[in-house]
């Protein structure tokens, strides 16, 4: 039975990607924050991805057959206000993961494949819609900034000999998103407007425009990734765009609500220093090579966050399904 070892198993992908291996028969290992919730039958292991000596003697005990990189500081927003902290796990902690990985493969002589959850921001202000894996690499924040360090140094480890690959990947939701991500504070918001709970929900830059995917998929992508013959970096996205007001509009008409705008406000304090405006991944590589491709598009991305916020207020779903058909 392979073993694999997946760091930042408490996040959105890090949940999906545990179910995803389990189902498979890998046995997983999990490095993850003392908070972070643990997933059933994952071998737990508490620690910080950005401890580098840590992480080293774990990696060689578990020696898994394959690592993926998912611990990150998540949000480009928090990475505005603590850089050096993103700096030193989402850039450091990786190239600290791909020695160790290295280091394992060296001393055993057994394949360890890996793979970092890399991200769009590594494009920051594109000159081209949709970007692809020769869009050059030009951050515009803190967050890219790191993630575009990690990414390059995967390159480095590959032609040390590693089967390393960069997943650069668009935006995927799903109901685990947390609420500081615009798509389910929008989700979580409609469905709280609804219930009658708020009145109002308060959103930045109306008019950024990102392609949306649903997260499974995103995940299926890293495995396909690992255990493809040749490692090589791929775009990870459904190549079709949205603005925020876009997924405003859609995620108010689930709740039957045309009329959203005055439910709406635009709030200064959060619009960003720079804003990547038009992101959209060209994902015709990885869809050639290794056959992936999107199967939620953004109507039903939405859509079932929007489901998932209000059976969670519990009793939403009727409303939902009486709207829908007004
Ligand atoms: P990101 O692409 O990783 O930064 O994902 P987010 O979901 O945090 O943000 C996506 C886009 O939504 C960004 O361009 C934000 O400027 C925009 N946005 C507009 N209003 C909000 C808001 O209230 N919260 C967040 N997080 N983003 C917002």
């Amino acid at each position: 039975m392979p073993t694999a070892l997946i760091t930042g198993v408490g996040g959105q992908d890090g949940s999906y990607l545990a179910e995803r291996l389990l189902a498979d028969g890998v046995e997983v290992h999990a490095l993850g924050l003392p908070d972070d919730a643990s997933v059933d039958r994952v071998e737990m292991h508490v620690g910080d991805v950005a401890d580098v000596v840590g992480t080293r003697a774990l990696l060689l005990e578990v020696a898994p057959d394959e690592v993926y990189n998912l611990a990150a500081i998540s949000s480009v927003a928090r990475s505005w206000a603590e850089p050096d902290l993103t700096a030193r796990v989402n850039g450091v902690a990786a190239v600290g993961l791909l020695e160790s990985a290295w280091r394992l493969q060296d001393g055993s002589g057994r394949p360890v494949r890996f793979v970092q959850a890399s991200s769009a921001e590594i494009f920051g202000l594109p000159d081209r819609s949709p970007q692809d894996e020769d869009t050059p690499v030009r951050p515009v924040n803190p967050y890219g900034a790191a993630k575009a360090y990690a990414h390059l140094a995967v390159d480095v480890y590959r032609r040390r000999g590693l089967h390393a690959v960069s997943l650069i990947l668009y935006n995927h939701e799903s109901p685990r998103r947390p609420e500081q991500f615009v798509t389910r504070k929008i989700t979580a918001g409609v469905a709280a407007i609804a219930d009658g709970r708020a009145e109002r929900l308060s959103l930045g830059n109306l008019a950024a425009i990102r392609d949306w995917g649903w997260a499974p998929d995103y995940v299926e992508a890293m495995v396909l990734a690992a255990r493809a013959d040749v490692p090589r970096d791929y775009v990870v996205g459904t190549g079709v765009s949205h603005s925020v007001e876009e997924f405003v509009t859609a995620a108010f008409a689930c709740v039957g609500i045309d009329d959203w705008a005055s439910y709406v406000d635009v709030d200064p304090a959060l619009l960003r220093p720079v804003d990547a405006t038009d992101m959209a991944g060209d994902a015709t590589r990885i869809r050639t090579e290794l056959g992936w491709a999107p199967t939620v598009g953004f109507e039903d991305v939405v859509r079932r966050m929007v489901e998932a916020d209000l059976e969670s207020d519990g009793g939403g779903a009727q409303r939902l399904s009486s709207s829908s058909s007004r």
